[in-house]
């Protein structure tokens, strides 16, 4: 519905225009009445012209008919026709004079004035006759046209006849006339007048409402129009919206003020909130959803324009072991000197229209646009700035009087070759970007389809691992494991299976990493060990003498922390001493978190439990990093023994670490052997244990039990 709304003018307008035509009302009643006071005035003022102009009539014809009626006693006593008659022309020669008559007591008419007396011996028969004739002495009568006026003439007692003048009013009504014509014209001028007056009235009236309404208008009326309309542009987001002019010194003014005060405060409030919103309180940057408005942005005018662009998610390396050793305001300040890095190397190589983010935790999102400087090659422009940002990154940190080493993992996908959606665009980026940690971390990846794939299946593998081992799809095989001087069987590794339903056997180098990155070794790990335990408890009771099994250990599970617990919980279980479990552990688990792992590994070891390094001499750790660990034994890649009857570095290598390891009173096995030959050179080089397919493949709990019988 809607409402029918009048505004403050059209009031105003309203109301005006209401008072004008009340006015008008009264002006024209105004007029009204004096038209009808004019009216009055003219017949009252003509009453009393005729009322004075008869009486003046009526005396003057009193005063005649005495005299002529005296001047007449004589000759109508003689009967003397000659003098009557002149008396009667001198009488009939007065102005206004209508008549005159003489005539006898009958009534009969003696002498109308007139030469030949055409009427002489008639009598009177008009309308006035009787009372003439009756009257006893000077009578006057009044009918429309005549004034009639008469006397009778007597002799002493005797009366003789009589004589009538008739007068007429023609004249007199002519005068009367003309004079009233004459005031009700002057009237009709000085009614104009008035008329003229009111005109200019009203005008000026009209004019002054006018005048009214636009002060109004301009004082009221526009300033409150543009507080509404500045009020709506502050509603719709728009804080820069004009605040008329606030000079005024009056209500109005404090108005305007108060509200331009407001609306700075409310726009001040808006940025705040923005920025909060809106940026990384660490670091400053823009922060993912500021960064994923400018990405649809950016992505909507690049379509239309044919333009480029790319994506860069980086993240840093292993990030969390720095916040596990020294705390989380080292990690903080970690991010913030990685953000200056970053922001600079952006601000170098990617061009005015970079922008740079940080998506929370140590990732990094760079977004790079094509312009004139780098022509149309993204690719190159991209790989440019990574490499920069993976060298600049790769830099030691100094936090808290240490040097941290971090690398920093990029992955890049390009708009509009790989995607042309945001949503997308994000997903591929991370996905790179996981592929680039997959590659070993420190390094960047360009965003593939065959990528995409990748991590489909990677998802597809780790729904199907989650309760993989409840199903009973997991299960260890043993790889024995032999003393190299006798060649006598000591212990077997404990090796994962996994049987996929529909896939068949899956390798752990595809597996174990992914239950690794997800988190489920957590659960997984656990129960190998509680399977190795009691399974190499039934082996000690069949062969007399204990046989060990080694278990492998994955850096999370170290960092976990529950690990002890758990060792200690298979073997009370089990029923396995101590000793006969080894647990394998690779150097990077033990590098990246030094302290912690020194600590856990030595309440390990406190317990019973032996400790190996597992593929040593892959890692960087080198040699005399052996010091400073407390392990027990070490396992020499297989890389390097199935090179050692060919290289001689890496057989140089190997002796040198069975010689430093030695020195340590540590035991050192030999992974992979394959032939006799590396079995014969490493037993030559006091290598203590081995294992490998010439020894043999690792095989099923059951079958491992058959070889120990
Ligand atoms: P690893 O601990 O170094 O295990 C030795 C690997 O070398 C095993 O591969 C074994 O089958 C293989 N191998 C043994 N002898 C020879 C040989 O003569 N020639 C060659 N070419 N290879 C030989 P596998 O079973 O595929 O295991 C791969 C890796 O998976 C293991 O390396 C270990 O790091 C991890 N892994 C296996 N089971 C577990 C587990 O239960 N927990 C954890 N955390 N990791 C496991
Ligand atoms: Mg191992
Ligand atoms: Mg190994």
């Amino acid at each position: 519905m809607m409402t029918w709304r009048m505004g403050l003018s059209a009031k105003f307008g309203a109301l005006i225009a209401i008072a004008l035509v009340v006015l008008l009302g009264v002006v024209l009643l105004m007029l009204q009445r004096q038209h009808a006071m004019q009216a009055e005035v003219v017949r009252v003022g003509g009453d009393a012209m005729r009322t004075l102009i008869m009486s003046r009539l009526r005396k003057r014809g009193e005063a005649t008919i005495g005299q002529v009626a005296d001047s007449l006693v004589n000759p109508l006593y003689y009967f003397d026709l000659d003098s009557i008659g002149g008396i009667a022309r001198d009488v009939m020669r007065q102005p206004d004079v209508a008549y005159v008559l003489v005539y006898d007591t009958n009534g009969d008419i003696i002498h109308d004035g007139s030469g030949d007396i055409p009427t002489y011996g008639q009598a009177m028969n008009d309308p006035l006759a009787y009372e003439v004739v009756s009257a006893r002495g000077e009578h006057t009568q009044l009918t429309a046209g005549v004034l009639d006026v008469s006397a009778p003439i007597s002799v002493g007692e005797q009366r003789l006849g009589g004589v009538r003048i008739g007068f007429s009013l023609t004249s007199a009504r002519a005068d009367e006339e003309q004079a009233s014509a004459r005031m009700s014209q002057r009237l009709n001028e000085i009614g104009k007048r008035h008329l003229q007056w009111i005109v200019v009235l009203l005008l000026s009236l009209v004019g002054l409402a006018v005048l009214v309404s636009y002060a109004l208008q301009r004082a009221l009326v526009r300033p409150i129009r543009q507080l509404a309309g500045a009020a709506r542009e502050i509603e719709a987001g728009n804080f820069a919206a004009e605040i008329p002019d606030s000079r005024r010194q009056d209500e109005v003014g404090d108005l305007l003020r108060a509200f331009g005060r407001m609306s700075e405060s409310i726009g001040r409030h808006d940025r705040d909130i923005r920025r909060m919103a809106y940026t990384d309180p660490l670091t400053g940057l823009a922060n993912r959803l500021a960064f994923r408005e400018n990405l649809d942005r950016r992505v909507v005018q690049l379509q239309g324009a044919g333009r480029e662009m790319a994506l860069l998610f980086a993240d840093i390396d292993d990030f969390k072991r720095v916040n596990d050793s020294l705390g989380h305001d080292a990690g903080d300040e970690v991010l913030v000197q990685f953000a200056n890095r970053i922001r600079e190397a952006v601000s170098r190589y990617g061009g005015s229209d970079a922008m740079l983010a940080r998506f929370g935790g140590d990732e990094f999102v760079v977004l790079l646009q094509a312009d004139e400087r780098h022509g149309a090659d993204m690719r190159a422009l991209a790989s440019s700035v990574a490499e920069n940002l993976v060298s600049e990154l790769s830099r030691p940190i100094r936090v808290q009087e240490r040097q941290v080493f971090l690398g920093t993992s990029i992955g890049i996908t390009l708009f509009p070759d790989d995607a042309r959606e945001a949503a997308t665009l994000m997903k591929n980026g991370d996905i790179a970007m996981y592929q680039a940690k997959v590659a070993g971390k420190n390094c960047f990846r360009f965003f593939s389809r065959a990528m995409d794939q990748a991590v489909a299946r990677r998802i597809r593998m780790e729904t199907d691992l989650r309760g993989a081992w409840e199903r009973g799809e997991l299960s260890l095989a043993y790889q024995p494991v032999y003393r190299l001087s006798d060649r006598r069987l000591v212990g077997a590794e404990a090796l994962l299976r996994w049987q996929h339903e529909e896939q068949g056997a899956i390798a752990p180098s595809a597996f174990i990493d992914v239950a690794e990155q997800s988190g489920l070794i957590e659960r997984i790990g656990p129960e190998v060990l509680r399977a190795a335990c009691r399974d190499a408890a039934s082996w000690s009771a069949a062969n007399g003498e204990a046989l060990f099994v080694s278990v492998n250990v994955s850096p999370r599970q170290l960092r976990s922390g529950d690990l002890p617990r758990h060792v200690t919980r298979a073997l009370q279980e089990s029923g396995l001493a101590p000793h006969a479990l080894h647990l394998e552990l690779t150097e990077t688990t033990i590098i990246s978190d030094e302290k912690q792992a020194s600590a856990m590994l030595s309440k390990l070891r406190g317990e019973g439990v032996r400790v190996w390094l597992d593929d040593f001499g892959t890692g960087f750790s080198g040699l005399s990093h052996l010091r400073r660990v407390p392990v027990d034994g070490v396992k020499i890649d297989r890389s390097f023994v199935s090179d050692v009857t060919r290289d001689p570095d890496d057989l140089a290598l190997t002796t040198a670490i069975i010689a430093m390891a030695h020195s340590l009173g540590i035991i050192v096995v030999a992974e992979g052997i394959e032939d006799e030959q590396q079995y014969a050179l490493l037993k030559q080089r006091n290598c203590d244990l081995g294992q490998g397919y010439w020894f043999g493949r690792p095989v099923a709990a059951r079958e491992f039990a058959k070889l120990i019988a």
